[in-house]
């Protein structure tokens, strides 16, 4: 049976004493697809991919529409030079957000997390935290509570940017990170919940407007604002800054406003900044070149 309860998994978790990824890893496996030892080695082999996802990454490629490339090594190399805003770790997730989903411009080999479009998220939070000497098994048990928050969005609303908009996409791979985060940080199950449901509420709306139907244009920076959010809303969850909506209901809500969206803006390349006259030009451009 799918996960399609954020509150079940909580009640879940308080009755069991269950840790939360545990009481989601259990979930997977009642669902009899696997074994415990199939799971946590599938999981493994994710977070290996993940890991492996920017390093095929060239500063002076571009991908065949020309327009994205190189932004990751602009930002690595104003950080050497120390005239940018934040602390290390939080430039490196900028870096690493672009790293990643610029990879995915150019057709390499990435991780959806859920999705190829939001595939940067993850990796930008997690890959960080790594260098800086997070264990490799907090960082599997966090997957498994991104994976079981992403699990729920899924199955409640969406995460698909042709079915609900943007906010489907990176809005749901910001609320599994922020989750993750909390969960990294020793952070309890309902600070989880709350870190998911500010994330996904901040990016509540969010439109689906790829430039020519490219997943490039704004999907590359809004992998940086899905990052970055994740980080902002799980440190609130720790401060114990709570979501006044429960996740449950947000997830509810954004399903309906992805319902409400016009087709326009899922995912068409019509709206959005896809009916800019520059985002017009640039489809225009690429359809003559065929
Ligand atoms: S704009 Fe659309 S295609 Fe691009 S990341 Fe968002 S949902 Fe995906």
């Amino acid at each position: 049976m799918a996960i399609d309860s954020i509150a079940a998994l909580l009640s879940q978790t308080e009755e069991s004493g269950l840790p939360l990824w545990e009481v989601i890893l259990q979930e997977d496996l009642a669902e009899g697809q696997s074994t415990r030892e199939d799971s946590l080695k599938q999981m493994t082999r994710l977070w290996e991919a993940m890991k492996e996802s920017g390093d095929a990454y060239r500063p002076e490629e571009r991908s065949r529409s020309g327009v994205s490339g190189g932004d990751s090594a602009k930002v690595q190399s104003a950080m050497e030079s120390g005239r940018l805003y934040g602390g290390r770790f939080f430039q490196e997730v900028i870096a690493q957000a672009l790293r990643i989903s610029e990879c995915n411009a150019c057709m390499k080999r990435i991780v959806a997390a859920p999705t190829a479009g939001s595939c940067g998220v993850l990796p930008a939070v997690l890959l960080p935290l790594l260098r800086s000497g997070e264990s490799e098994e907090e960082i599997l048990h966090a997957l498994y509570v991104a994976a079981g928050f992403g699990e729920v969005i899924a199955t409640r609303a969406s995460i698909s940017g042709a079915e609900g908009g943007c906010q489907a996409e990176i809005g749901s791979a910001s609320a599994m990170a922020a989750a993750a985060l909390v969960q990294i940080r020793g952070g309890t199950p309902a600070m989880c919940a709350h870190a998911c449901a500010m994330a996904l509420s901040n990016l509540m709306g969010l439109v689906c407007d790829p430039v020519a139907g490219l997943v490039e244009v704004p999907c590359v920076h809004r992998n940086v604002v899905g990052a970055v959010n994740a980080l902002s809303c799980a440190d609130m969850a720790l401060s114990g800054v709570e979501c006044r909506i429960p996740a449950d209901e947000v997830i509810d809500a954004m399903a309906r406003v992805g319902t409400e969206m016009d087709d326009s803006l899922r995912e068409t390349g019509e709206g959005g900044l896809a009916g800019t006259p520059t985002g017009k030009a640039i489809a225009e451009r690429l359809a003559a070149e065929g």
